[in-house]
């Protein structure tokens, strides 16, 4: 149903920060990570390492390009800072690590000694077992002992960025990888235990074609990931400038887009590949399929668990947290987090409370892709004034089912998932 393939926010948080009221103060903010801390359930951390040695012309990331990795010895100097503000200002105790999740850039720019660095400052009493680490891997910069290194502090999920394998796709988006070097990663990272193998995969890219694109499957289905994030490109040169290099080479229009689309899920579901929406595609064995089967997955900020805590907490540039009801976002500009960081241990830029109407909305977000029946309350149906009409329409065309007092997305709908979040958005209730 091309229809509902449209652009737009991706709602792994909600409201979009163009939302955000920065109502809460700083001394409100450390309160209530004080009061929402609980030593039993523990903190989820996400730490933003920006780094890359070059620059794919899709990215649509945080990042800065730079082949001097002593620029990554200093920034993890930052993060030790930003890190001890946060735990005095938590708890009198070391707080208890439940998650962590290293993003990028590419967080293998850093040197071992950085890294190892980075683990030690986190866990001051050695390696402890976590319930969810993941970190997200460039195939062309890791070696065995940085792999050995997240695999002895807990990490679960190598989640490999792969994007294509098509030479002509990657050469146009200047990103230089080869076949050999990702299986010798994925073959590391198996010898080694680690509990999932993710993929990130983009469909959208100039050059790529349904044949490209199904040979690549082809050649990554054999190497079996537990995880594949299959997304769209997200085409906005107007924010990432890098993107305005595809100059000569357009992506596909939105009719060749979909084509892709349909014809990588068609192959992941030959494979048994489950969907629960929004791009994740599960293999059925392995803890995610278990958490699909009984509707336990959890989504956030970094993709798709089989727990999480509520208490998110994001160090490094522009990184987010979510606390609770409360977001937070650091700074974007690299050289202003430092700045902060080194005058004052922390580098807020903006925050939002959510209001009741938000959290309630989100709640159903998180429950829609679990697949839970769900029920839309009076208080949300009087902000979207077309929701009859939209909830109609998706049950024609068999996207949900049910009524506004219990419904759940279809099979079907799971391609969908996007284009429900969008109708549930009483911010763009007005758009509708
Ligand atoms: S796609 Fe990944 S490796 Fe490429 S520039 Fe973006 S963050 Fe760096």
């Amino acid at each position: 149903m091309l229809k509902y393939h449209s652009p737009g926010s991706r709602y792994s948080y909600f409201p979009s920060v163009s939302y955000w009221k920065n109502s809460v103060s700083q001394n409100g903010l450390i309160s209530h990570l004080q009061k929402s801390y609980n030593p039993k359930q523990g903190i989820d951390l996400y730490i933003h390492i920006p780094f890359c040695e070059s620059l794919c012309t899709f990215c649509g990331c945080n990042i800065k390009i730079t082949k001097n990795h002593k620029e990554g010895i200093s920034y993890v100097d930052s993060l030790e800072k930003e890190w001890n503000f946060f735990k005095e200002n938590i708890t009198d105790q070391e707080p208890k690590i439940s998650s962590v999740y290293l993003g990028g850039g590419t967080p293998t720019f850093l040197s071992e000694k950085s890294l190892a660095k980075l683990f030690s400052f986190l866990f001051p009493n050695g390696p402890q077992k976590l319930k969810e680490g993941t970190v997200e891997i460039d195939p062309r910069f890791v070696t065995l002992e940085k792999l050995k290194l997240f695999k002895k502090y807990g990490i679960k999920r190598i989640s490999i960025g792969v994007q294509d394998l098509d030479i002509d796709v990657l050469e146009n988006v200047n990103r230089k990888q080869s076949k050999e070097k990702l299986v010798k990663v994925v073959d590391l990272a198996k010898d080694l235990d680690f509990e999932e193998i993710a993929f990130d995969l983009i469909y959208g890219l100039p050059f790529q074609s349904v044949s490209s694109l199904e040979k690549t499957f082809e050649y990554l289905l054999e190497l079996s990931p537990d995880l594949i994030a299959f997304y769209s490109l997200a085409n906005v040169p107007w924010q990432k400038k890098g993107q305005k290099a595809f100059g000569n080479f357009s992506p596909p229009g939105l009719e060749d887009k979909f084509a892709l689309y349909l014809k990588g899920k068609q192959l992941l579901e030959s494979k048994n590949y489950y969907h629960p929406g929004m791009g994740f595609f599960i293999k059925p064995e392995g803890r995610l399929g278990k958490a699909f089967e009984e509707k336990s997955l959890k989504r956030n900020m970094m993709g798709i668990y089989s727990g999480k805590s509520n208490f998110l907490l994001g160090l490094g540039v522009s990184a987010m947290s979510q606390v609770n009801d409360v977001y937070f976002q650091n700074e974007r500009i690299l050289e202003k987090y430092i700045f902060e960081i080194d005058k004052k241990s922390f580098a807020i830029w903006r925050n939002h409370k959510q209001s009741n109407k938000e959290n309630i909305t989100q709640n159903i977000y998180e429950d829609l892709i679990a697949g839970h029946n769900c029920k839309l309350p009076k208080s949300l149906i009087k902000d979207l004034p077309s929701i009859e009409n939209w909830f109609h329409s998706f049950q024609k065309d068999e996207i949900l089912e049910g009524s506004l007092n219990s419904f759940k997305v279809t099979k079907k709908g799971k391609d969908y998932l996007k284009n429900i979040y969008q109708t549930l958005d009483h911010h763009k209730a007005s758009y509708i």
